[in-house]
């Protein structure tokens, strides 16, 4: 059964970018837009994780989770504004599990998502593997065989982003929002760049095909041999 994730933002297009993200990974989502409504779904005992953000009507993100964590010891990812240290302080004092500063690109959000699910459920998967390429979600670092990859840390997450989605068309917009965040205004083009980086140390390097153009609507990633 898919893992349930309430997500507390009571800024409607965030709720909204978080939500289609989660359920692109295959979560079951609900979204409050309020502290009163986000404790009273929270505590309702059908949610694994929550992400709730701190600045909220009626009720702020701690006080919600004050609460909270009276009755659950449910899953608490906080999102907090950049720069709020005392914030982040403040929310693991309180309970939370985690914290992803905005903005977050949404890379980010699923892993944190991940991990905060594997301490609560246990065990779930963070190798990925796609023919002889393998990627460490935790370390940050990928293999081809046995041989470690020499990737920049935004390489790597791009990698990562196509290895998540083997096999689907990505746009260069999906990739875009995808890795840098769904706040980038930045050019397309800049995909682009990171592809042909992509393609120097794997697919040439190694001599096996895995990031393949689609004319007019982006890239797919799989392992072909030429
Ligand atoms: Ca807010």
């Amino acid at each position: 059964m898919a893992e349930k994730i309430l997500i507390i933002e009571d800024e409607i297009h965030i709720a909204r970018m978080i939500r289609l993200e989660l359920e692109r990974e295959g979560y079951t989502c609900a979204c409050a837009y309020d502290g009163e409504e986000g404790l009273a779904a929270a505590l309702s005992g059908e949610y694994d994780l929550a992400l709730l953000d701190v600045m909220l009507p009626k009720m702020d993100g701690f006080a919600l989770l004050k609460a909270l964590r009276e009755r659950s010891e449910m899953g608490v990812i906080m999102l907090t504004a950049r720069g709020e240290i005392d914030d982040r302080v403040q929310g693991l004092e309180l309970g939370a599990d985690d914290y992803l500063i905005k903005p977050f690109s949404m890379r980010e959000l699923t892993a944190r998502v991940r991990t905060a699910l594997r301490h609560t459920a246990g065990g779930e998967e963070h190798i990925l593997r796609c023919g002889k390429l393998r990627l460490d979600r935790l370390q940050g670092r990928a293999w081809f065989e046995e041989e470690e990859l020499n990737l920049a840390h935004k390489e790597w997450e791009v990698l990562a982003y196509f290895m998540t989605h083997a096999g689907e068309v990505c746009s260069r917009e999906e990739l875009l929002r995808g890795v840098w965040g769904y706040d980038y205004m930045g050019d397309t083009n800049l995909i682009d760049v990171y592809i042909r980086y992509l393609r120097s140390k794997i697919d040439q390097r190694f001599g096996v095909q895995y990031l393949h153009t689609v004319r007019g609507l982006g890239y797919t990633f799989g392992e072909r041999h030429e």
